[in-house]
């Protein structure tokens, strides 16, 4: 956290050094990212991502949707305009806070954006189907997504048994865990460990991590079996994700 003096920001391991949550999923026909953070393009510098097939959104926060103007890069290297997916209100947010790239009389150089609403009804990129999972973040609709055996939910405080449904049999989840104190729009770990242990989840990763969760190393030790701090860079492998 930018002015901090704690001992997460002052760490040297670094896997306390984290920037703002998102993934990038890699299949054989597609690379899709989830949301564009305003670390975007550090991020994928960093992970020398050339090629971007979409963008597929979770909710409107800024730490999400900030880093959305750098996917021109995408559009000069492949000259044609970024497949976005997103929800009714977070859909309604891009428009708003990047309105450039959606006016009738664009400024050459601009973002070129393709925006897809997606309903809550499973879509396609190439070989992934994405399922919309619904989650709550406070008093706002978040998307999370289930990917074949792999499900990824940032930002919630509360899921519904119906939709907790949907994320049942996944074999990978991440979810967001911020800190061990209570919090009005994030699970803590506590909260976070309890939904996975509920759902039966193999394979745990905990994201969206803050400063407040205390160090990581000391934290991971601590997990039950099967649960686990995501870090930046993480890779995972997953076998089934292209599941009708
Ligand atoms: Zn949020
Ligand atoms: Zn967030």
């Amino acid at each position: 956290m930018i002015a901090c003096k704690c001992q997460v920001c002052l760490s040297s391991n670094k896997n306390d050094k984290r920037l703002r949550s998102s993934i990038l999923i890699r299949s054989t026909q597609a690379v899709v990212v989830i949301d564009t953070t305003p670390d975007f393009r550090y991020q994928m510098l960093r992970s020398k991502v050339d090629h971007l097939d979409a963008v597929v959104f979770t909710h409107s926060h800024k730490d999400h949707i900030g880093g959305l103007d750098d996917i021109r890069a995408y559009n000069f290297f492949s000259q044609r305009p970024m497949a976005l997916f997103a929800n009714e209100e977070t859909a309604f947010a891009l428009k708003r806070d990047f309105y450039y790239a959606f006016s009738e009389n664009k400024y050459p150089g601009i973002p070129e954006l393709d925006l897809h609403v997606q309903d809550g009804e499973p879509f396609r990129v190439a070989d992934l189907l994405f399922q919309p999972i619904h989650v709550r973040h406070l008093n706002m609709g978040v998307s999370g997504y289930r990917i074949g055996d792999f499900t990824y939910i940032t930002d919630a405080n509360y899921i519904e048994e119906k939709e907790l449904d949907k994320i049942r049999g996944s074999k990978i989840l991440v979810i967001n865990a911020l800190r061990q104190e209570k919090h009005l729009s994030h699970f803590t770990l506590q909260e976070a460990i309890d939904l996975a242990t509920e759902l039966n989840i193999p394979q745990t990763y905990f994201t969206h991590i803050s400063h407040q969760m205390g160090m990581h190393e000391k934290v991971n030790e601590g997990l039950p079996k099967g649960m686990k701090l995501a870090h930046d860079g993480l890779i995972i492998e997953v076998k089934n994700h292209a599941k009708d």
